[in-house]
Formats: C-alpha cells, sequence, structure tokens
C-alpha cells in the first residue's frame, strides 16, 4: 500500500511512523511533514489545506489511501476532493467534520442523538450570553463556535472575562461547567460501523497542576488504570453509535475519526467536545500501544468495511508523551531556535522524539511552532513509562523552551 498523510504535527509524525511500520505499506507519503516525519516519510511541499492540491497530489502518487490528521483541512473540504478522486480517504466530509468545525452543530447533533452532555445556549449578542452565564453559573464556560485550535474556549470565575470572550466570537456556545477527570475516546467510524480504540488522557493547560492557559495539549498518556470499568462500552452506546446514526441519518454519513472528549462527571460520562480528526497528543500514545497494523484498519475505515475487520489489539504496558513547547506558547511562540540534543533523547532505553512544530535548517533541526516535540516514553506501566519520556525530554536543548512535569499524575 502507499499511503499519503496529510499534516505537520505529532499525530502526524505518529500515524506516519506506525503506517511506516505495517508491513502492508510499502511507501509513506506526508503534506507537507516536519524535519522528523522526512526521517519516516517522503515530503511534499503541498497546502494541507488545498484539496485540489491534496487531491491532484494523491492521485500522482498514485496513493491507495489518504489519512487527513488535522482538522482544517477537512473543514475546507480535503476529504471530499480526495473521494472525488477516486482515491479512499479517512477523514469525514466537509459537512461530517462540523461535528468539530462548529461547537453549536454539534451540540445539535448531540442533542437530537440524546448524547449526554453539558445543557449549553448559542448566543449572538451580548444580552444573549449575559442571560446564558447567569443561568448556568461560576464557573462560566464559553466556547468560540468557530475552529480556534483548541484556544477558543475560556473556562473561568470572572464574568467579566467570560462576557468579553463571548463579545470577541461572533456567535459563542455558554455551557453549564462539567466536573470530573477528563477522557479521550477514539471510535474509528466507516460511516455505519465504529469501533473504539484505547482511552487517553491529554493535559490541555499549560503549566503543571492544570494552571495557566489551555493549550493544544500539553502531554498525555495510555492506558488510564484508574478509568471505570466498562466505561469505552458505556461511551460506545450512549454518544458515539447514537452520533454516527444521527450523522447517517442526516445524509452526512461519518468516515474516519470521532473524537470524544469526555468528563466523567458524578452523573456518568458526559461529552465536552466531538473533535472530527485524531487527538494530538494522545494519537502519540494510542498508536503507540496500537499492535493492529495501522494501515489496513484506516483503509477498513475508508472503504466501508469496517464491519467485517477483526478485533484490535494492544501491546501490553503504558505510554506518556511530553510535549516540549516553544518560549511564551501558547500566547506568541517563539520560532526559529536549534534543538539540540535529539539523538541523545532517543538513545533513552524506551523512548523516542516524534516531532511537531519543526524544520530542517542544512544539517541542524530548529523550532518552527508552537508544540515542537512530542517525546514519547513506554514501558511496563505508567510510572515506567513516565520516568522513560522525562528522561529523554531532560536530554533536549532548546532555548527558553518548557514543559509540564506532571503528565500522567492522575494515574500515579
Ligand atoms: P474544548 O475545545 O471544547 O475541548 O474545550 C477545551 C477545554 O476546556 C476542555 O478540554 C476542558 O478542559 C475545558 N472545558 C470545555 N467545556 C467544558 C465544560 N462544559 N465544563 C468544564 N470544562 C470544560
Amino acid at each position: 500500500m502507499r499511503v499519503l498523510v496529510i499534516g505537520s504535527g505529532g499525530r502526524e509524525h505518529a500515524l506516519c511512523r506506525s503506517l511506516a511500520a505495517d508491513p502492508q505499506v510499502t511507501e509513506v507519503h506526508c503534506a507537507p511533514g516536519n524535519a522528523g516525519i522526512a526521517r519516516v516519510a517522503t515530503l511534499h511541499p503541498v497546502t494541507a489545506t488545498d484539496p485540489a492540491a491534496v487531491a491532484d497530489l494523491a492521485r500522482e502518487l498514485g496513493a491507495d489511501l489518504v489519512v487527513v490528521g488535522p482538522e482544517a483541512p477537512l473543514v475546507a473540504g480535503v476529504a471530499d476532493a480526495v473521494r472525488q478522486a477516486g482515491v479512499p480517504c479517512f477523514g469525514p466530509s466537509a459537512q461530517a467534520a462540523q461535528v468539530e468545525g462548529s461547537k453549536a452543530f454539534a451540540k445539535d447533533v448531540m442533542v437530537a442523538a440524546g448524547v449526554p452532555t453539558a445543557r449549553s445556549r448559542t448566543c449572538t449578542t451580548p444580552a444573549e450570553a449575559a442571560a446564558a452565564l447567569e443561568e448556568f453559573g461560576a464557573p462560566y464556560v464559553v466556547k468560540d463556535d468557530g475552529l480556534a485550535a483548541g484556544k477558543g474556549v475560556v473556562v473561568t470565575d470572572d464574568r467579566d472575562e467570560a462576557l468579553r470572550h463571548a463579545a470577541a466570537c461572533e456567535r459563542v456556545v455558554i455551557e453549564e461547567f462539567l466536573d470530573g477527570p477528563e477522557v479521550s475516546l477514539f471510535a474509528l467510524c466507516d460511516g455505519t460501523t465504529a469501533v473504539p480504540l484505547q482511552p487517553a488522557q491529554d493535559h490541555k493547560r499549560a503549566y503543571d497542576g492544570d494552571q495557566g492557559p489551555n493549550t493544544g495539549g500539553m502531554g498525555a498518556y495510555t492506558p488510564l488504570p484508574w478509568a471505570p470499568d466498562g466505561l469505552t462500552e458505556q461511551v460506545m452506546a450512549e454518544t458515539v453509535i447514537p452520533t454516527v446514526t444521527e450523522l447517517a441519518r442526516r445524509g452526512t454519513p461519518y468516515t474516519g475519526v470521532l473524537y470524544v472528549g469526555l468528563a466523567l462527571t458524578s452523573k456518568g460520562p458526559k461529552v465536552i467536545e466531538f473533535n472530527a480528526r485524531f487527538g494530538d497528543p494522545e494519537t502519540q500514545v494510542v498508536l503507540d500501544r496500537l499492535r493492529t497494523p495501522l494501515a489496513g484498519l484506516l483503509l477498513a475505515c475508508a472503504t466501508g468495511t469496517l464491519g467485517a475487520f477483526g478485533p484490535i489489539s494492544y501491546r501490553d504496558g503504558a505510554a506518556v508523551t511530553v510535549v516540549v513547547a516553544a518560549e511564551h506558547y501558547p500566547a506568541d511562540p517563539v520560532k526559529g531556535d536549534v534543538i539540540e540534543g535529539l539523538a541523545e533523547a532517543d538513545e533513552v532505553e524506551g523512548a523516542y522524539v516524534l516531532h511537531a512544530g519543526t524544520a530542517a535548517d542544512g544539517d541542524r533541526v530548529v523550532s518552527s511552532g508552537g508544540r515542537v516535540l512530542s517525546v514519547v516514553g513506554t514501558g511496563p506501566d505508567v510510572a515506567a513509562a513516565r520516568a522513560a519520556a522525562y528522561a529523554a525530554v531532560g536530554r533536549i536543548r532548546l532555548r527558553g523552551s518548557h514543559h509540564r512535569t506532571d503528565i500522567a499524575f492522575q494515574a500515579l
């Protein structure tokens, strides 16, 4: 199989790495990729959000499968264009990707499908926003309706801050605060059938102790030793299957990964958000543990044959990833600094470095984004995996960079 991956982050490096390790795969291509992905895939300087350019590339390469990593190309219609070009594509149509592209659309689908989620109001005026804040009370949860790379959500006790965020957005969803640990569950979907992967936990806040601003994600681990038995089955029955059924009923069947962000509240798991793609950095740890070869699994989703696919299996043990972020991330990340110690980090037993915002500069690797690296550690349990990840992080030198030192604390 010849596979083309779209995107350039740590998630795409993990996807390319797993695809390259699949014996069925003969060639891995990536557009546009990064300095680390270049070691496992052939890079193509094609803009990820340009549907016609991606479809042309897929056809030129004779790709058997296109895997779309990030949300922006999906919302732009890349999966539609690739399918129109006759190439199987793992990723939802632009319409189905609205589960992520519009918080209001996602809420509408959840309500129609009877999915457990926070009560919410969609508001377009300051007066509506003020009334909704009053209705739900503090802590206030205010979400920009459109795509914001995980940074459009404000959770605050400060009513003025909540109002200011609402006023800065054209349309916002204001909702009830959900209390409880968060879990990310990826469901692979082929339009009608859905199969879960192993749950993982992300760390959204920039600093230790879940302090500071929301980010794209600062670290993740799997499995979750503390998660209640039957959690995956419950979320599949209450959320994933009803959602996939509702989207098919609307004439927008869902193909790709439905990412369910959950809060485990005292009243059971409730949906915080849907995403239309694999989570970054949870993908890095989930794919590390996945034993089932990835290409066949994703192709089964793209071709509507997931129902006939056998059971999915995992390696024993755990994986932890720690994101190394650039100075001043998430507000205003500094770019263009040399990254040193990458080879030394890869030498740590059980650890390896995935690249996110990196670029090649001659023989050197330089930072080119907010989240620069996603360092993965593996081991027989979460504590061992975490120790391996941090040992590797300790060998990396990037001026001004920061990372959380408490990834996976809820498991320890
Ligand atoms: P989202 O982009 O919707 O995932 O929101 C980003 C982060 O904001 C989530 O990972 C949560 O930590 C937090 N968040 C979003 N919605 C809620 C909610 N209803 N209650 C509590 N926290 C929330």
